[in-house]
């Protein structure tokens, strides 16, 4: 579809889906939910600050109060005693509501291999997209926002992340194409004759 320009008293239409409108809508007004509790928080700050300035995404609202927020960033390390209360607070956001996990800690635990720290805050709630790193950059920060963001146009959270196609290296691409039933990766029947040599 071209430009679309209209000049002074010019009149015009578009033509869309409700749910791509609303989809639209929804994944430039994030409004987040910051749950820091360590290190990362630091990351988080430089993510927000002027010189990354997650505002430019359309994410800029923090709301200390669940009922006002629909994105929960888990910055930081999930001990087990704050466990109930993150699972609490995901509980009493409304929804449409999605999750961030930042960091490795919030991922799977870091290497905090204990009985006092939950190994991922997938084992409470639902997450959306991780962000690997301890500390994570906060360019990986802004592309886990924008992952988040292509996931919201799509509708639906069945995948835990989404790539846009043009990012997936052509290995994963056919490893995916070959688990969904389409056409195989390629073998290279030369090694394998010699492997069996
Ligand atoms: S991932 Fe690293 S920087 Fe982040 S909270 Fe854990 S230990 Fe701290």
């Amino acid at each position: 579809m071209g430009s679309l320009s209209l000049q002074g008293g010019e009149t015009g239409y578009a033509l869309t889906r409700f749910d791509a409108l609303l989809a639209w809508a929804r994944k430039y007004s994030l409004f987040q939910y910051p749950f820091a509790t360590a290190c990362c928080g630091m990351e988080f700050m430089a993510a927000a600050g002027p010189r990354y300035d997650i505002a430019r995404f359309g994410a800029e609202a923090p709301r200390f109060s669940p009922r006002q927020a629909d994105l929960l960033w888990v910055v930081g390390t999930i001990s087990q005693r704050q466990a109930p209360i993150l699972k609490r607070i995901y509980d009493q956001m409304a929804e449409p509501k999605w999750v961030i996990a930042f960091g490795t800690c919030a991922s799977c635990g870091g290497f905090y291999d204990n009985y006092t720290t939950v190994p991922g805050i997938d084992k409470i709630i639902p997450v959306d997209v991780y962000i690997p790193g301890c500390p994570p950059r906060p360019e990986a920060v802004l592309d886990a926002l924008m992952l988040l963001q292509e996931k919201i146009s799509q509708g639906g959270r069945t995948d835990k992340l989404v790539v846009p196609p043009a990012r997936i290296p052509e290995h994963l691409n056919k490893l995916r194409l070959s688990k969904e039933g389409g056409a195989a990766p390629q073998q290279d029947q030369s090694k394998e004759k010699a492997k069996h040599e």
